[in-house]
């Protein structure tokens, strides 16, 4: 059976119990709403580690609108059902006074000066379009990690400038190890996101311009196409051709991030989009010098295909 704990210091203590056995622990930040995306997650955590552990919180000081935070989905039950079915050992969830007690002020609210650095990733495309976001990033996720004290943590190469955030909070020291995913998609190529439930089935069809449009930038590199601006435009091209907008197309240095578009010929790059699809944001990310492994084959049949 797996621990089901609904409180951030019942999680605490779980996981110190596991790291006086000697225990590896590995653990999945996630706002919930589980899918087969955050479900290869925990099954290469579950092969990499002793005990794996999920979190479940869907983290309002990362929301910079109020309407997203509400619309998001979350589905506890359900989630628990998954994490089990797939040998999860540990789910805990939790409110935003339990995991900041001394920090909310008496009208409940988060203050600024308490939000964490998110460090240079941050900076540019999503943090320059979501105000706060990785703010409220750093300072969840490394919260989590003071409870948990993973040995390892798991985070989806999906949110890419999220992976820099997660990287730049360990930066002073080698544990967790930030264990970075490769992008689970449906078949048709749509990356696999919580918010794709809130998607009719012609919009839903429809999203597929983005990771089309990243394809044709991946084309374009294996054909030795090496400047940023080339494959920016490619990319960009791409996506109006397709009568669609976007938030941003960018092309930039997955090993020196920057807020610019880089100059000259890279050794190896991200293409990232962001666009609207109906009533959601959606995120897709190339990485086109792919240094990441193959996904692990997993049998967690019951996994949501959203
Ligand atoms: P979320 O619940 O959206 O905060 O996601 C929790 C973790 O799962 C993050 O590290 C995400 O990057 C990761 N994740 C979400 N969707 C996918 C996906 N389609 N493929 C791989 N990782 C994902």
């Amino acid at each position: 059976m797996i621990e089901r704990l609904e409180a951030p210091a019942d999680a605490r203590a779980w996981c110190a119990q596991q790291r006086a056995a000697g225990k590896t622990i590995g653990f999945v930040p996630t706002m919930g709403a589980l899918h087969a995306g955050h479900l290869s997650l925990v099954q290469q955590a579950l092969q990499e580690n002793d005990v794996v552990c999920v979190s479940v919180f869907v983290n309002p000081l990362q929301f910079d609108e109020s309407a997203d935070l509400i619309a998001y989905p979350r589905d506890w039950d359900g989630d628990v059902a998954l994490l089990q079915a797939c040998g999860c050992q540990m789910v805990f969830t939790g409110t935003l006074a339990q995991f900041f007690p001394d920090e909310l002020d008496g009208q409940g609210k988060f203050p600024a000066s308490a939000l964490k650095d998110p460090g240079p990733g941050a900076l540019g495309l999503e943090g320059s379009t979501r105000d706060g976001h990785f703010e409220g990033v750093a300072t969840i996720v490394e919260r989590l990690f003071e409870v948990v004290q993973p040995t390892r943590a798991y985070f989806g190469q999906k949110d890419f400038q999220q992976t820099l955030v997660a990287r730049y909070l360990v930066r002073a020291g080698d544990t967790p190890r930030v264990v970075i995913c490769p992008i689970s998609r449906e078949e048709s190529g749509l990356a696999r996101s919580s918010r794709n439930e809130r998607l009719s089935a012609e919009e839903r069809a429809g999203a597929v311009f983005l990771s089309q449009a990243l394809a044709r930038c991946a084309q374009a590199w294996q054909a030795g196409e090496r400047r940023a601006a080339q494959l920016e435009a490619i990319l960009q091209s791409s996506i109006l051709n397709s009568g669609r907008a976007f938030d941003y197309a960018a092309v930039r240095n997955p090993a020196a991030w920057s807020v610019e578009m880089p100059e000259g010929e890279l050794a190896e790059a991200v293409a990232v989009v962001a666009a609207r699809v109906g009533p959601v944001r959606l995120l897709d990310n190339h990485l086109l010098a792919d240094p990441f492994p193959q996904p692990p084959v997993g049998a967690c049949s019951q996994a949501k295909q959203s």
